[in-house]
């Protein structure tokens, strides 16, 4: 950890990147000095803004004499670095050249952190830099904080969150208005919550490197999104919404970490959940974080979970705490970087996870169907929560032939809890069955702690 500055000189702040959020955040060191220097307790000043064209307009017209494309010099100058440019290059070099420096690092790029946060973090503990991170997850949402610190005489045992605001855009619209994915995906295109190439989000790795961010900190481990088992929303149909709904559930895409005594488990896909979880109710882009603590219990963190202007509440928010420290010098010696048991957590293989399945398939329309399929659940030890019928596939006013028969009847299944390998062992013997027409989708099922 650096010394305590004494001198009156104002804290030199560098910003690499002036786009969506970075602007905003050049905006409120200009506007806001004064003010940010007040909470600090401490001068600050901005000395400079890298960008890749100087001459590029920008949401908030930057003063050209602090505009530069040398972003190495403006991160030798500077006390405390923004950066802001997104990406792995040249973010992550220029990242790592400040805190080898002992040059403190204020960060929104989750990317570079789910896949470099260990070395990261490991350059700012060899320098006793600062590395702070708050807008990488949820935003505006102050959640990072609270996990590392508020809760940190606490265990954390499971965090679950609407971190990608893109496809909870889409899934809100698919269950509110029956559109299609695609016409969804199209609509957030058009209204600007979903990037021209969706890939990111609607795969689900934009949603990945969080969960990796979140239970590394969550769980005191150095985690990547090689850890962290990912499945997008491309295969969510309206069909799947439609049945989610009949059945008092939502599907949103979650990003889940938990840990039971073996490792931690991270894993993001789509999951149906009872409509009255409280993170069913999250409706849009709106993002939302819920944490399971022993003794705290269940909170929830709600906000918005994107946006230039919101990211930079949280950008300034570590900005103020991070010049706070360097102003004043540490308030207290410990670390949060050990789980205390001075074991490392693992990670562990998706099939390790405990979870309920929704199975919705086609089957033969005659005796001794439903039985059969309960033998295969049973014969993997995994036990049957509800069922239901809601009718034959055959088309609106078709008599009952022998054709309409075989093409069968639809059955939906959720699962009591089970072990991901005995349930994804199951779906792979049911598909292999005459009887089973077809498995149309299996989702995963969350219920209330
Ligand atoms: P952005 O709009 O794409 O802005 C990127 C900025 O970085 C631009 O000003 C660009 O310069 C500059 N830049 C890129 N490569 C550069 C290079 N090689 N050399 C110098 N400058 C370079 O990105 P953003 O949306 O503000 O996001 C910034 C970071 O915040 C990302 O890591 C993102 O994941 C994170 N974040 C964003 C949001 C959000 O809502 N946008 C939310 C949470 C976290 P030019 O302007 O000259 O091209």
């Amino acid at each position: 950890m650096s010394a305590a500055r004494t001198t009156a000189e104002p804290l030199k702040i560098g910003l690499l990147g002036a786009g969506n959020v970075g602007s905003q955040v050049a905006r409120t060191l200009v506007e806001e000095r004064a003010l940010i220097s007040s909470r600090v307790g401490a001068p600050i000043k901005l000395i400079g803004v890298a960008v890749r064209d100087v001459e590029a307009p920008r949401d908030w017209k930057i003063p050209g004499e602090l505009l530069t494309t040398d972003a190495e010099a403006l991160v030798d100058e500077a006390d405390l670095i923004i950066e802001l440019m997104g990406g792995l290059e040249p973010a992550g070099t220029l990242v790592e050249r400040a805190l080898r420096a002992g040059t403190a690092v204020v960060t929104g790029n989750k990317a570079l952190l789910a896949v470099q946060g260990g070395k990261l973090s490991q350059a700012a503990a060899e320098s006793g830099a600062l590395l702070r991170f708050e807008a990488a997850v949820g935003g505006a949402i102050p959640i990072l904080r609270p996990i590392q610190e508020s809760l940190s005489g606490d265990r954390i045992t499971k965090v679950m969150g609407i971190v990608n605001g893109t496809t909870n855009y889409i899934l809100d619209q698919m269950d509110s208005t029956g559109a299609a994915f695609y016409d969804a995906l199209a609509e957030a295109q058009r209204l600007g919550y979903a990037e021209s190439d969706p890939t990111a989000d609607v795969e689900g790795h934009d949603a990945a490197a969080k969960a990796a961010i979140l239970g590394a900190l969550a769980f005191h481990a150095p985690f990547s999104i090689d850890d962290v088992y990912c499945e997008g929303i491309t295969s969510v149909t309206s069909a799947d919404i439609e049945a989610a709904a009949a059945s008092g559930y939502v599907i949103k895409l979650l990003a889940i970490v938990e840990k039971n005594d073996d490792g931690a488990i991270l894993r993001v896909h789509p999951t149906l959940l009872p409509r009255t979880h409280p993170l069913a109710s999250v409706r849009g882009a709106f993002n939302a974080v819920f944490v399971v603590a022993e003794n705290a219990g269940e909170l929830m963190f709600y906000g918005q979970g994107a946006g230039g202007l919101p990211t930079s509440s949280a950008i300034m928010g570590d900005v103020v705490s991070v010049a706070r420290r360097l102003h004043s010098g540490p308030d207290h010696p410990g670390t949060t970087d050990t789980n205390g048991d001075s074991q490392t957590v693992r990670a562990l293989p998706v099939d390790d996870a405990r979870t309920q399945y929704y199975i919705d398939m086609e089957v033969a329309d005659r005796e001794g169907v439903i039985a059969e399929v309960a033998r295969v659940l049973a014969d993997h030890h995994v036990s049957i929560e509800s069922m239901r019928q809601p009718g034959s596939v055959s088309t609106d006013g078709e008599v009952d032939t022998e054709a309409a028969r075989e093409r069968g009847a639809v059955v939906q299944i959720v699962t009591h809890l089970a072990k991901e390998k005995h349930l994804s062992d199951t779906v792979s013997t049911l598909r292999a069955l005459d009887v089973v027409l077809a498995v149309n989708s299996v989702l995963r099922v969350e219920v209330e702690q």
